[in-house]
Formats: structure tokens, C-alpha cells, sequence
């Protein structure tokens, strides 16, 4: 990677759909790459989270993933990407097309370890030195902090724990007897993928699915869903599953799956024992392996010596502006969670933060 210059104007952290959309914005309007905005990305090339997503996963395989702006003029559009590709190769591919094309210059792998408060700037201690800024982006994403609750005598469990971040193929599942926990599209996607090569699969969620109609998301789901978020991030608190607002799609291979018996959702079991879960009626499942896709926090504890977060366990942010301080801006974050909320964010993040450097 280049060297990293002392200073620039806005620090975007994150080279994800957010970050992108943010970079491509603030170019737009004028700012340099590179001297009046700085990319940082702690992943070693482009794809954002993607980049690391399980081999098997494809674009479209429930919600659709939306060109990032201006990637039209380049004649790269996701809708039209091979879908028999996995969806990690494409998105790393896209992206750094774009990049390229656009000289975003994105320096990587850089990892933001803190960002502090020098009055009136900001600084960022890096795992290649520190530099400074007038503003900084927060793009990070939520796939560095995957969510999994506690569960009583998971410690004495004798078998094998995931997460959605550590699961790489359902090959490594092969002939094991699994429990795979969460109410979301991660869930049910892994669930199909076992189907056939795991020796049994138990579904477990905290409340029952509710399977939606729709190849995409539904508007007014989707709508309702990033309501709820921006309420909560208004407000400073932690914010909701997304699946609790959105439901599952129901893809004709979720139909069919449902159909089969394969997709059935048993309630969250109370206890972890050595060789299994018991749930509230008494009953035990043995199994091998838990797989936890419940979910992900956004990544923000390199942000904590700016002592942003309110009473409420969250940080109040309103269209990408933290309240309690105008020089951090959080994009992609709460309702802007979605390639297409990314995407908006870019636009109204820029605007913002041009103003602010006004
Ligand atoms: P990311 O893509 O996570 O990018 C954040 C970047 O910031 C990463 O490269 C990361 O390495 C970097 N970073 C983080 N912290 C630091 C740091 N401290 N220093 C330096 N770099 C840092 N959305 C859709 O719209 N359609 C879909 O089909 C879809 N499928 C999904 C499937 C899965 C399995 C998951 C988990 C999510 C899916 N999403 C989907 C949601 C998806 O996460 C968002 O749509 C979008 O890609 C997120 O973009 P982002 O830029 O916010 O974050």
C-alpha cells in the first residue's frame, strides 16, 4: 500500500457499497482522492464484506444487491453479473473495476484502530501510523462483529461453535448432526445448503419465520423495516434485527425447501449440554455442531475514545450525522444497512459532509 499522508479532509473508513457510494460523492463534488478524501480498507482487496463470504453464496440468492452510483458508465451492473459465479468473486471484481476506474485509490490493508479527539481535528491511529482529518466517514460495516447470544452451558458444549462469519462451506458439515440458529436469510441459505451433505439439520429461531411473497424485498416491508431502524438510530438506541422487520423471501427455493420439511423452525432452546440443545418442553437434540446466524452489531469500537454513545446503548445518528458530534458520519449504518440504503447514503453523507468542511 502507498504511504499514508499525514493529513487529509475526510477520512472514509471502509471500502464497502457505503464507503464506495460516500468516495464516489465526495468526487463528485470536487474533493481529490487521496488528498481531499482518503479511503482506508482493512480487507486485502476490494469486495468490501463480500469479499469474504462463503464460496457457495450467490448474488440474488434472496435480496438484490444494487449498482453502486456511476457503475452504469463503466457497463457493470449486478443485475445482468453471472449468477453461476460466486457472488464474493463478482462483487470483489466489480468493485475494483470500479475503483480502478474511477481512481479512488483506496489504501488497504489499513486497519483504523481508533479514531481521537485533537480539537479541532480528528485523529486515526492506523496498523501503518496515524494521520489526521477534518472529518471522518465511518463506513465499517457489521461483518467484523457478528452477534451471538449467550446461551446457559454453551462452555461444556463438546462440539464445534460458528458463526455466519466463520462458515465457509457446508463440506465441513458433511455426516455432522446441526443446529442452525437464526431467523434470517444467512440461516435459511446455509439450512439449503446442508440439506444432503450434514446428516441432520434442526432449525432453531426466537420467533416463528414469517415468510414473505416477492423475489426481492417487499416495498412496504422493506419500507416498515427502515423505519423502525431509523427511529431507533434517531434516538440513540441499539438497534433492531432487520429480519424482525422484514421477514424471510420467499424464493422459489424457500418455498420448495418448506415443502420438503427441510425448512422447519423449531422455538430457541433454553440450554447448551455437552452433546446438544435442550429446549423449554423438556426435549434434547444431539448435535455435532451450532451454527449462530443471529445476526451482526455495526463495528464501531475503534470510534469509542469519541465517547459518541448515549444512554440509550446506542449512537444517535440522523440521515448518516452523528448528533453529538457533526465531523463523524456514519454511513450504511441502521437504516442505510442495504446495498440500496448504502447507496443513498453515499449521496447524503457527501452533501453533508461538504457543508460541514464549509
Ligand atoms: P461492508 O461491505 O462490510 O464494508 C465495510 C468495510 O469496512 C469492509 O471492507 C471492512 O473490512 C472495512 N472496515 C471495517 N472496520 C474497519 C476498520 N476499523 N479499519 C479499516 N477498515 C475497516 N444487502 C443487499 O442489499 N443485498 C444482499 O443480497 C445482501 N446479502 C447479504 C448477505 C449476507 C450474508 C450478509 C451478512 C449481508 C448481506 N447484505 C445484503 C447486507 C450487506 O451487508 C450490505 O448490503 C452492504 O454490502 C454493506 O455494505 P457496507 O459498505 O456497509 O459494509
Amino acid at each position: 500500500t502507498l504511504p499514508l499522508p499525514a493529513r487529509t479532509r475526510v477520512a472514509v473508513i471502509g471500502a464497502g457499497q457505503a464507503g464506495l457510494s460516500v468516495a464516489h460523492h465526495l468526487q463528485r463534488r470536487g474533493l481529490v482522492a487521496g488528498e481531499g478524501f482518503l479511503v482506508l480498507d482493512r480487507g486485502p482487496d476490494a469486495g468490501g464484506a463480500w469479499q469474504h463470504r462463503w464460496e457457495a453464496l450467490r448474488l440474488g440468492s434472496a435480496h438484490r444487491v444494487n449498482d453502486l452510483p456511476g457503475m452504469a458508465e463503466l457497463g457493470l451492473s449486478f443485475d445482468t453479473a453471472d449468477r453461476s459465479r460466486a457472488a464474493r468473486d463478482v462483487v470483489t471484481e466489480y468493485y475494483r473495476r470500479y475503483e480502478d476506474a474511477y481512481g479512488l485509490q483506496v489504501r488497504r490493508p489499513v486497519t483504523v484502530s481508533a479514531v481521537r479527539d485533537e480539537e479541532p481535528l480528528l485523529r486515526l491511529d492506523t496498523d501503518h501510523g496515524s494521520l489526521t482529518a477534518e472529518v471522518v466517514v465511518n463506513a465499517g460495516g457489521t461483518w467484523g462483529s457478528p452477534f451471538k447470544p449467550h446461551v446457559r452451558g454453551e462452555e461444556a458444549f463438546l462440539g464445534r461453535q460458528w458463526t455466519t462469519v466463520d462458515y465457509r462451506s457446508a463440506e465441513d458439515f458433511r455426516g455432522r448432526r446441526v443446529v442452525v440458529v437464526g431467523g434470517g436469510t444467512s440461516a435459511t441459505n446455509i439450512l439449503l445448503e446442508l440439506e444432503g451433505v450434514a446428516e441432520a439439520t434442526t432449525w432453531v429461531t426466537r420467533r416463528p419465520p414469517e415468510f414473505v411473497e416477492g423475489d426481492g424485498l417487499a416495498a412496504e416491508a422493506g419500507a416498515a423495516a427502515v423505519a423502525v431502524q431509523d427511529r431507533a438510530a434517531r434516538e440513540g438506541r441499539a438497534l433492531p434485527s432487520i429480519v424482525s422487520g422484514t421477514g424471510l423471501v420467499a424464493t422459489p427455493a424457500v418455498k420448495a425447501a418448506v415443502e420438503r420439511g427441510v425448512l422447519v423452525a423449531h422455538p430457541m432452546f433454553t440450554s447448551i449440554e455437552p452433546e446438544g440443545v435442550r429446549f423449554a418442553d423438556g426435549s434434547f437434540e444431539p448435535a455435532d455442531d451450532i451454527v449462530w446466524a443471529t445476526g451482526f452489531r455495526a463495528e464501531l469500537g475503534h470510534l469509542a475514545p469519541l465517547h459518541l454513545r448515549e444512554h440509550g446503548g446506542g449512537i444517535a445518528v440522523e440521515k448518516g450525522r452523528v448528533l453529538r458530534d457533526p465531523r463523524i458520519f456514519l454511513a450504511g449504518y441502521g437504516p442505510q444497512a442495504s446495498t440500496i440504503g448504502a447507496n443513498r447514503a453515499g449521496r447524503i453523507v457527501a452533501n453533508q459532509v461538504l457543508a460541514q468542511l464549509a
